[in-house]
């Protein structure tokens, strides 16, 4: 089909194991069974099991399967998974029967002894357990090794504390929904059976050519540039930004969105982004595990599609220092069985008081756990990124727009709002273009938590991370600000009342979180310290807020995580931090030592001989210009080699560290400041020797290499 035109809704989902799959071959006791689970979470019994896992297995065969696999995120963010073939052992007759029995669909065992635990599982008992999840569809993937039916599944202890993202997202979901049914209870709706958050995430990428990618050792060790002078051309034309999108780009994007539609992606918007070479896609929202497992495998198509292209796909935060990083915005909303979107104000929203009450919720909820949801985004990667000019900065706060804080200004001057700002019609002043109303809102892009329309845009998360843990924290907080609204409402004998009062104390409380401004100004720093925000630059800095005393017993009343769980997710933050540091480091040591500092002697030695020959052909002729450059030159290696000399002095130090908190301070606050400080001369060194001696493609030649 490869330059073919074709129907998308003729392939989309061919290759899932979805609703319409189950019910045309499922017996209707079980398919019935098996809704009841995925859709109210009631518990799925071995047999049944068992005909669901025949059925499976027929249907995977069919597609070409030879392989099952249990898909799972461990907390190093790298989707794993075990493959196992549906063969049994052989027939007396020399062959072999396909099986796969309900108790391989339900449980894996992926020797896990070097996933990351953080102390959880002792060493001798190396099992972990891999759960089917059946609320997010199994799907066949094809690949070099053949099909496989893909299962996703939770990844957890033999005493079932969580090692993956899936197990605490699936509780943070069930948590949520309990408290959002007792909210609707406080409004009257007596019908509503479920609550579930609808997540949509928007994937930024870098993409650039795979030869040139070969070439640049931090890249290939990395993820990200460590060295490269900034070319000519940067992003300031903004000519990328939604520009034409290049052909060689466009055959790798029908590709990716061929391969995610099969699969049952929604792959929907398609565009060039800030940067030169940096691009996004956003499928539609669906119901948040499924989205969460959905990023993940959208992250591994564009990359291996980004193979079969000759390209490479950079998911890192902040690939190139100078240009935008790359995001992913978090679109979140909260969807009843019913329908109905309580993030959605409705056509009146000040007379709309169960939203109001649910908009003072998350704020209340966002402000009083800010500096975990700051957490909540923090990566390795995305500490290059946050706070600098484009992206939001690393302090929280909510952007509400005109409309939605004229109403809360209301209900805190008189617990109750009587009137909305009303949205104008758009007048282009041409006749021939048809006139729209307008949102009530603008966009503000500098925001980090923004109210667009009937979701919260949480936009801190980096592109490589999952965005499982953002999904985790909201869930959770907003459980808690329902659960203790309720808790104050349903002990009232007048709830009408209780409600206002709730309202007005919550919203005078919790206002302080809400700013319209300029997020990227100096300003906004000064005045968010003003109001007591937490302002937290760092992955290291933000790892503590995982344990502290209120995040512990949120997360235990919600049993989200035990104390435990929330113990060993620090740890391992703190140890994946420095195992990348670690490498980041080395990789600085081996890039320098190997190639840069032999690249430029050599090209000294070729100016030096230059130099003296034309000396020699004529004691005239005036080489002083080149004499001067051979002196800039040797400067700045001598100053890139003297501090490489400290690096490698503070790496073995490093590595004397026992604790990892403490190690992980030393990277970021000893370290990476003598990073930085190598890189200076290193990239001063590009721009004055020939390119040609240059041992690597440029950030010109990476970013403006793709035709
Ligand atoms: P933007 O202008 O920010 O790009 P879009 O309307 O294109 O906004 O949506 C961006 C993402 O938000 C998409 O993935 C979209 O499906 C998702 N989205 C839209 N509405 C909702 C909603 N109610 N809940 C969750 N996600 C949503
Ligand atoms: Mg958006």
């Amino acid at each position: 089909m490869d330059k073919e035109y074709f129907n998308v809704s003729d392939i989309f989902g061919e290759n899932v194991f979805n609703d319409a799959v189950m019910r045309e071959r499922l017996p209707k006791k079980t398919y019935l069974k098996l809704k009841e689970t995925i859709r109210l979470g009631a518990q799925l019994d071995l047999e049944t099991a068992d005909v669901i896992a025949h059925e499976m297995k027929e249907w995977a065969i069919e597609k070409g399967a030879t392989h099952y696999s249990h898909w799972f995120q461990p907390l190093n963010g790298i989707a794993a998974e075990k493959h196992d073939s549906f063969i049994s052992a052989p027939l007396p007759s020399g062959k072999v029967l396909m099986t796969f029995s309900g108790k391989e669909l339900i449980k894996g065992e992926p020797d896990a002894s070097s996933f990351p635990s953080g102390g959880l599982r002792v060493t001798f008992e190396a099992r972990g357990y891999t759960t089917w999840d059946c609320t997010s569809p199994a799907f066949v993937r094809y690949d070099a090794a053949g099909a496989t039916l893909v299962i996703p599944t939770a990844f957890c202890t033999f005493t079932g504390e969580a090692l993956d993202q899936k197990t605490p997202l699936l509780r943070s979901m069930e948590a949520l929904n309990e408290q959002a049914l007792r909210f609707l209870r406080l409004f009257g709706n007596t019908t509503a059976k479920r609550v579930t958050p609808s997540v949509g995430v928007e994937q930024e990428y870098f993409l650039i050519d795979r030869e040139m990618y070969n070439r640049r050792k931090d890249l290939i060790y990395t993820g990200r540039t460590l060295f490269g002078a900034m070319p000519p051309k940067g992003q300031e034309l903004e000519d990328h930004y939604f520009g034409a999108i290049k052909e060689r780009v466009a055959a790798y994007m029908r590709d990716v969105n061929i391969e995610l539609w099969k699969s049952g992606v929604t792959a929907k918007t398609q565009h060039n982004e800030v940067a030169p070479a940096q691009h996004e896609l956003a499928p539609i929202y669906e119901e948040a595990n499924v989205a969460v497992d959905h990023n993940q495998l959208t992250m591994e198509v564009l990359k291996k599609v980004a193979g079969r292209h000759n390209m490479y796909c950079l998911l890192n935060e902040k690939p190139f220092k100078g240009v935008n990083g790359s995001g992913k915005h978090n679109n979140w909303s909260l969807v009843t069985d019913e329908g109905v979107n309580l993030f959605d104000p409705g056509k009146d929203v000040h007379e709309n008081t169960q939203f109001q009450l649910m908009l003072i919720a998350v704020l209340t909820a966002v402000d009083k756990h800010a500096a975990l949801l700051r957490e909540s985004a923090a990566d390795i990667g995305n500490d290059n990124r946050l706070g600098a000019d484009e992206a939001p900065p690393a302090i929280i706060s909510v952007y509400l727009g005109d409309q939605l804080s004229d109403v809360l200004d209301q209900i805190i001057e008189s617990g109750e709002a009587t009137h909305s700002i009303k949205s104008e019609r758009m007048d282009t002043g041409v006749n021939v273009l048809p006139d729209f109303k307008k949102d009530a809102m603008d966009r503000n892009r500098t925001s980090p938590f923004a109210f667009t329309g009937n979701k919260f845009e949480f936009r801190m998360v980096g592109s490589r991370d999952s965005v499982g843990e953002a999904n985790i924290v909201l869930n959770t907080i907003l459980a808690e600000s329902l659960a203790d609204i309720c808790d104050y409402v349903e002990a009232s004998d007048n709830a009408d009342e209780a409600i206002h009062e709730i309202m007005k104390k919550l919203a005078t409380e919790h206002e302080r979180i809400v700013f319209n401004g300029n997020g990227y100004s100096s300003e906004w720093v000064q005045e968010a310290a003003r109001r007591g925000l937490p302002n937290i630059p760092s992955m290291v800095e933000a790892i503590p807020a995982l344990v502290t005393e209120e995040s512990i017993e949120l997360f235990e009343r919600f049993n989200v995580f035990s104390k435990a769980e929330l113990e060993s997710r620090v740890e391992i933050e703190y140890e994946f931090y420095c195992k990348r540091m670690n490498i980041e480091v080395k990789a600085c040591i081996d890039i320098v030592r190997k190639q840069i500092v032999p690249s430029v002697i050599s090209y000294m030695t070729k100016l030096a001989e230059s130099i003296n020959q034309v000396k020699a052909a004529s004691d005239k002729a005036d080489t002083s210009t080149a004499e001067g450059i051979l002196v800039q030159i040797s400067d700045n290696l001598a100053l890139a080699k003297e501090r490489l000399d400290v690096l490698e002095e503070m790496d073995v130090k490093a590595h004397e560290f026992i604790k990892t908190d403490e190690m992980a301070f030393f990277y970021h606050d000893e370290i990476i400041p003598v990073m930085n400080s190598i890189r200076e001369p290193v990239d001063k060194l590009e721009m004055l020797v020939d390119k040609e001696a240059w041992p690597m493609p440029s950030y010109g030649d990476l970013l403006f290499g793709l035709y």
